[in-house]
């Protein structure tokens, strides 16, 4: 698939050169092209912005993987356009609108013990479910 940066990708390409992740997992295998995200008739942010996001949470996650004692880490899901978050129930200003949310979960760990590890440190959203975890690079540190 294209990038607006109009690189063309497999779903096997690494999200930038030497990361653990790749587009297939940020995009659900190429179904979730990027696109610009517009919410009430008014551009929120990019596509081209998006896709450039998605490289920075690429390295933080990379930077996760590593705390987590460099175990594979699994992607549930990271990037959602628009109609896939509504579909999905999530909230109207979703981080995984913007491509810094991310849903993973480990099979070395159980959610409650990456909590214990990430979340002291974690500057951005964090949360433990039963069998995932949610995290994010809002910005600013955000739990429930
Ligand atoms: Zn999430």
């Amino acid at each position: 698939m294209f990038l607006p940066s109009k690189n063309n990708v497999l779903p096997n390409t690494p999200i930038y050169p030497g990361s653990h992740f790749t587009w297939g997992e940020a995009t659900k295998n190429g179904k979730r092209p990027l696109e610009d995200l517009i919410i009430n008739d008014r551009l929120i942010v990019s596509a081209g912005q998006i896709e450039k996001t998605i490289v920075l949470t690429a390295m933080a996650l990379d930077l996760v993987r590593q705390k987590l004692g460099n175990h594979p880490i699994h992607i549930n899901s990271w990037y959602r356009p628009a109609r896939d978050n509504k579909s999905v129930g999530g909230s109207q200003y979703s981080r995984h609108l913007f491509g810094d949310g991310v849903d993973f979960r480990s099979d070395y760990y159980l959610p409650q013990q990456i909590a214990k590890l990430l979340e002291p440190t974690h500057n951005g959203g964090f949360h433990a479910y039963s069998k995932f975890c949610h995290i994010d690079w809002r910005g600013h540190k955000a739990r429930w």
